[in-house]
């Protein structure tokens, strides 16, 4: 789609902190990241929300999900493990190309979800 920074940024158009790529996703590092180490998964297809995005697609997100939550985990040593993902602009959204945040959560951290 155009005009999407997310599909830019998913394509390898726009570069990027780049943790994993495959032929459906990249995850990139989040630039204003809640926390260390604070993702995003992005679908190379353009899909605004939740209730666009396939079903196949949704399936190979979460075991992407669990697999980069493992990486990360083992990764950073952290305490624990916020997986969000927002649809609508009163739920948070603020890009409107699906993405799941992988949000490692540390004893004492100050994030507000
Ligand atoms: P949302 O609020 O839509 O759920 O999440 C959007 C996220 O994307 C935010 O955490 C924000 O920091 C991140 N973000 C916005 N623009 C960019 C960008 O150009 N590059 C990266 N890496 N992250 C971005
Ligand atoms: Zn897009």
């Amino acid at each position: 789609m155009e005009n999407c920074i997310f599909c830019k940024i998913a394509n390898g158009e726009i570069p990027s902190a780049t943790l994993y790529e495959d032929e459906d996703f990249r995850v990139i590092l989040d630039l204003g990241p809640a926390s260390k180490g604070h993702s995003l998964i992005l679908p190379k297809s353009h899909a605004a929300n939740i209730y666009e995005l396939p079903d196949e697609t949704a399936a190979k997100a979460m075991v992407l999900a669990k697999k980069m939550a493992t990486k990360l985990r083992d990764g950073l040593n952290c305490d624990g493990f916020n997986i969000v993902q927002n649809n609508g602009e009163i739920a948070g959204q603020t890009v409107f190309h699906f993405h799941m945040h992988l949000i490692p959560r540390y004893e004492g951290d100050q994030v507000g979800l």
